[in-house]
């Protein structure tokens, strides 16, 4: 097989470029996706929020994807038929230090145009969440629930309208190979020849830009991060969303609720070292995967440092005590008990991590002259897929 552009990897990502690479281009597009089914990874086993950017600071990528995304995806999921909800979004302080972030969280709401409330007090709070405690609260009534499965296959959908696009599943992409013409990319079906490449492979992408010498000085480190999903008959404890005060050190939320768009409340999810980089339970383990995350030397240095050390500590109880896990959970809401929790599904995030031990906290791509690598499309990718999907297919455009 033979295609101007080969984009490896059907998540959100890929399927975005191609989305805009084929309304804005000639270009015959094929998207190599390894999986029969789409949505098995990051793109499908997320929380499914939209967040509209009070998280960002302003002028940060990640800021202008989220706000722009967060719109656009909206009047996406209505176009298409995804269900999305906007719900809002509730931030609560339970100490005065997280009640001080909140005032950075306004500010940044305010510069990225995002609309927001602080509420001070806990009166104010169960106006929105009769069960949430906490002594201040951020309000952001855009950030939306969406079903990002079904936003996949709508993207998909659309794209396999396009005579320019092809989409093959069952395609692992096993070795690319730089050529005179392009690129020969072996897989796990028939081989294919492309004069452009992008790799939007997720948890794989540093293995197969690796193979052209690309972004040899990062790595992705697995987190999975496990939800559970409260009993039907307790589900009010929820009505919206409810997340704690991010830690400004860490890359990832916290614990937090999210009332879905099928009714269904899920807590979580915690970031755990995952023992492979698709061990979605906490008892699988892949070997190799595992080996070659323990023995990188940007783990090792990310690990040497104590506040990660106690938080890998408290996150791996969190995994494997159910307790812990409540204890987190009853943070925000004091009412959930252990018994109104049920285990539901894993993902896993792709978190780049550099030779350093820096975990990069902002989207990262490696352009080559006929090339894109998206090494990191970090949380909220989801939320950004679109003007960032826009992004890279603009990217690659401009080098034919
Ligand atoms: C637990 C969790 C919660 C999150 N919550 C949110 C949230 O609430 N809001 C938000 O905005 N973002 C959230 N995110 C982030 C968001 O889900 C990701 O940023 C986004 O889905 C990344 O999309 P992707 O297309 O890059 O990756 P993926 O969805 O992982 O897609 C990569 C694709 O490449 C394929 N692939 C890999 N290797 C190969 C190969 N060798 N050959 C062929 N195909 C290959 C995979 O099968 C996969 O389909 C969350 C992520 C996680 C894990």
């Amino acid at each position: 097989m033979s295609h101007d552009v080969a984009v490896v990897g059907g998540g959100c990502v890929g399927l975005s470029v191609t989305k805009h690479l084929t309304e804005r281009t000639d270009l015959d597009v094929a998207i190599l996706e390894k999986e029969h089914h789409l949505a098995q990874h990051q793109s499908g086993r997320n929380s499914g929020v939209l967040h509209p950017g009070f998280n960002y600071p302003p002028e940060s990528k990640k800021a202008d994807f989220a706000t722009e995304g967060t719109r656009r995806m909206k009047e996406y999921c209505a176009e298409h038929g995804v269900p999305c909800e906007e719900l809002g979004v509730l931030v609560v302080a339970k100490t005065d230090r997280e009640e001080a972030h909140l005032e950075t969280l306004a500010e940044q709401a305010e510069a990225n145009g995002v609309e927001y409330e602080i509420l001070r007090s806990q009166e104010a709070i169960r106006e929105h969440e009769p069960h949430a405690v906490g002594q201040a609260a951020l309000y952001a009534p855009e950030a939306a629930s969406v079903d990002s499965q079904q936003y996949v296959y709508a993207l998909a959908r659309e794209i396999q309208q396009r005579e320019n696009a092809s989409l093959y599943t069952g395609h692992a992409v096993s070795e690319i190979e730089h050529t005179a013409a392009g690129y020969r990319i072996a897989t796990s079906n028939s081989d294919v020849e492309a004069s452009y490449l992008v790799n939007a492979a997720g948890l794989h992408a540093d293995t197969l830009a690796h193979q052209l010498g690309v972004g040899e000085q990062y790595q992705v480190v697995p987190f999975r991060g496990e939800y559970y999903e409260i009993t039907p008959d307790r589900a009010d404890l929820c009505q919206t969303m409810i997340y704690p005060t991010p830690d400004p050190q860490l890359p990832f939320l916290g614990v937090h609720y999210t009332r879905r768009t099928d009714g269904k409340v899920i807590v979580g999810p915690n970031a755990v070292l995952a023992f492979g980089r698709e061990a979605y339970d906490n008892t699988d383990v892949n070997p190799a995967d595992l080996a070659e995350t323990l023995t990188y030397e940007g783990f090792q240095k990310l690990l040497a440092s104590k506040t990660m050390l106690s938080v890998a500590w408290a996150e791996l109880n969190k995994s494997y005590r159910k307790r812990r896990f409540t204890e987190a959970s009853q943070r925000l809401v004091p009412e959930v008990r252990s018994e109104d929790l049920e285990k539901s599904y894993a993902g896993i995030r792709a978190q780049l991590v550099s030779d350093d031990g820096e975990l990069v906290k902002d989207p990262l791509f490696v352009e080559r002259e006929n090339a894109v690598h998206i090494l990191n499309a970090v949380s909220p990718g989801l939320t950004s897929s679109l003007p960032f999907g826009e992004h890279i297919a603009e990217t690659l455009a401009a080098k034919v």
